[in-house]
Parts: C-alpha cells; sequence; structure tokens
C-alpha cells in the first residue's frame, strides 16, 4: 500500500506526497484531502478501472486519478447525473465517468433519453446549450465557463441577423458547432454526419452555410447546390495541411489517413477516407487497419484506441485548448457545487429547437454521410 507524506513549507501545508512502490508521486494539496484521499477503500473500488487507462496514466500517478474517479461516480449515484463525455475528451474522463460518449449532437440526444436530474456535459460551451435545448427541464452543467471554441465564437446572433438581411429568401443551415442564439436565427441545422443530406432535403438551388468555412467547402464538392459559406474555422483542424499529410504518408508507409470534414479541402483531397467523428471510429472498428491517423483533436485516437487494441495509431496531434479545460478536478466540483449551470432564453431556445429538430426528423444519411476524396474541387464564395 502507499504512504502518505505530509508536505510543509515555512509552517505553510503544500500538499501530500505519495509513497508508491516504484517511486514517488506528488500531488497538489486538495487531491488527498478529506474525501479525496487515496483510501484503501478507493483503491479497492477503482483498481480494476485502471486496466481501461493502462496505455495513458502511468501507474505511479493512478493514485493522483483514483479518488476524483470514485468520487464523482458515486455523485452520480447520489445526486442522480450522467456525464456526456465529448469523443475530444482525455481518455480519464471519457472511459471512467462517461456515461454516454460520442459526438455533441449524439450525445444531447442520448441526453433526451435519460431519466437523470442532472447532466454534466463534458465537452464545450455550445454543446451544453445543445443538450438544455433539447432537455430544457433538465440541469445542465458545465464544468468550465472557459470551455468555448473558434468555430462557434466566429458568428453572432446579429452576424445571422445581417446575413438574412443581405441575402433574402436562400436558407440558412447552420453546423451545430455553433451558438443558441446562432441556431436560432438559423432554417435548419446540419452535422458534420449529414450536412450533404441536410443541404439537399432543402431542395433549392442555392443555400448558405455557416459557421465552417471548410465543412462547407468539402459539402460543396459533394452536391450541385450552390453553397455560399462563412469564413469560421475550427482552430484544431484549420491547423492541417496537405503538405503534412504527404510528409506522414511518406514517414509511415501504408498507412491510413481518416480526416474531419472540417480539415480544409486539400487535407480531404489527401486523406483515404473523410467523416464525423463517429464515422472515423466506426471505419477503424470495422475496416480494422494496420496503421491508421486520424487527422483530428488528440483525445479521438486515444479513446478510439482503447476499442481497438490491434490498431497502431500514429498521432499527428492537434490538442484542442477548449475541450482541455475540462477535467476530472472540475468535473467534481461542478458536481459538488451543482454550479456552471447552462441557461438559454426560452424565446432563443424554442427557435432554435426547432431547427435542431427539422434536422433530426430527416432520415438516417447512409452514404451521403462520408465525403468523398476524389470529390473534385469547386470553387465557392466565402461571406
Ligand atoms: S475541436 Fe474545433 S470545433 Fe471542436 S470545440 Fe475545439 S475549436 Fe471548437
Amino acid at each position: 500500500m502507499t504512504k502518505v507524506l505530509n508536505n510543509w513549507e515555512d509552517g505553510h501545508w503544500i500538499g501530500q506526497t505519495l509513497e508508491v512502490e516504484n517511486g514517488v508521486c506528488a500531488l497538489p494539496a486538495r487531491t488527498l484531502a478529506g474525501e479525496l484521499a487515496y483510501t484503501d477503500e478507493v483503491k479497492a473500488a477503482t483498481d480494476h478501472l485502471y486496466a481501461l487507462v493502462a496505455d495513458f496514466i502511468p501507474k505511479f500517478e493512478w493514485p493522483a486519478y483514483a479518488p476524483l474517479v470514485h468520487a464523482i461516480n458515486k455523485l452520480k449515484v447520489e445526486k442522480n447525473a450522467v456525464i456526456l463525455a465529448h469523443n475530444y475528451m482525455t481518455p480519464d474522463i471519457y472511459a471512467l465517468v462517461g456515461d454516454y460518449k460520442g459526438d455533441s449532437l449524439g450525445l444531447a440526444i442520448e441526453a433526451t433519453k435519460t431519466d437523470a436530474e442532472i447532466i454534466v456535459q463534458a465537452g464545450v460551451h455550445f454543446m451544453a446549450e445543445t443538450s438544455k435545448i433539447l432537455c430544457p427541464d433538465k440541469k445542465v452543467l458545465i464544468p468550465s465557463l472557459d470551455a468555448g471554441c473558434s468555430l462557434a465564437s466566429s458568428i453572432t446572433g446579429d452576424d445571422m441577423r445581417l446575413i438574412k438581411q443581405r441575402y433574402p429568401g436562400i436558407p440558412i443551415v447552420t453546423y451545430v458547432n455553433a451558438t443558441a442564439e446562432v441556431k436560432a436565427e438559423t432554417d435548419i441545422c446540419c452535422t458534420s454526419s449529414n450536412a450533404v443530406q441536410v443541404v439537399e432535403s432543402l431542395g433549392v438551388p442555392k443555400v448558405i452555410m455557416v459557421p465552417d468555412e471548410f465543412l462547407a467547402k468539402n459539402v460543396a464538392n459533394m452536391t450541385g447546390v450552390e453553397i455560399i459559406a462563412w469564413h469560421g474555422r475550427c482552430e484544431v483542424h484549420a491547423r492541417f495541411d496537405a503538405e503534412d499529410v504527404r510528409d506522414m504518408r511518406a514517414a509511415n508507409p501504408g498507412v491510413v489517413v481518416l480526416a474531419h470534414p472540417e480539415c480544409p479541402p486539400d487535407v480531404v483531397l489527401e486523406s483515404d477516407f473523410t467523416g464525423s467523428t463517429k464515422a472515423m471510429s466506426d471505419y477503424v472498428s470495422n475496416n480494422k487497419p494496420k496503421n491508421v491517423i486520424l487527422l483530428t483533436e488528440c483525445s479521438m485516437s486515444d479513446n478510439v484506441a482503447m476499442a481497438n487494441p490491434d490498431v497502431d495509431f500514429v498521432r499527428p496531434c492537434n490538442l484542442c485548448p477548449h475541450m482541455k479545460r475540462i477535467t476530472l478536478q472540475n468535473i467534481y466540483d461542478c458536481l459538488v457545487n451543482e454550479e456552471h449551470e447552462v441557461k438559454v432564453p426560452k424565446r432563443i431556445a424554442k427557435k432554435a429547437r426547432r431547427a435542431v429538430q427539422r434536422m433530426i426528423d430527416l432520415p438516417a444519411p447512409g452514404k451521403k454521410g462520408h465525403f468523398d476524396p476524389k470529390a473534385g474541387h469547386k470553387d465557392i464564395r466565402v461571406i
């Protein structure tokens, strides 16, 4: 068993150190205080979980994680709460405390089916808003109010109203990675799985797509509908470029490259398969490539790797700084204090729900959920 050493500096308490079998593990003061001590009870209750994250958390660090994991899982039962864990969460959150896992819309739809009274969104703010829009009677909490998104921040409700004035009569399709206020001003929402299908479902020759310029360009390459794009970008996916992909292929002969459609079109052109996070995960599970690269956020590779231990992942790591604001510690704090409740004004929620529901009511996208890397290239207007 580990031994806890109390640390003092100039008469002040600065934390504790664990003596473990193979060394020491320094812990912040809070981690071992009171309820969060690494006790025999915590050890017994969590030892079996370590195997799930053994590839990502060194054994000597486990005593820093286990008390939080144990406390969060107990709190969920006591408070009738669930945690929605996005695919970009770190493995400790995704595998050890997440109740539902997936992309933002999948999580929000799961939330509508649960009897839980509290939903903790382990993801970014627009995702929590989507959960609140679809579950107006539940208490939706986000562990960090700083968990924003470069893409969602690129456009406001005022921008939407100006677009409508400037392009009257042209329907607006809004990617779900947008604020509730922006969704409320839109005709229909889309995800990266169903964007082509949603655009074509409107039966019009021209649509405006916001906020992701690259998703709009990738959709334009897959449809005869004329697309006008907004200039928003995901700072994670925009960083990949075609030369990176060629370099990675040269360094890893035979590797299969999967890209997210928020990547620039020349990256999609260089990839073997392009689809949503779910489509990428399904591709790996169904095809079991020997070597694979996922051109998306870092933690996605970790989480898909957990379910596919026989596949080798090459990791060109682009971290999302917003997703990484969610930690076990702030999930715990948010559950204890029931803090950072996400609220959407009723008037906005009603209009936004209509746009999201219109998309949900469409049939499943089938093949149209995939982007053909060889679909050619169109120049489109970006506003
Ligand atoms: S990965 Fe991109 S779209 Fe997703 S939260 Fe981060 S910045 Fe926003």
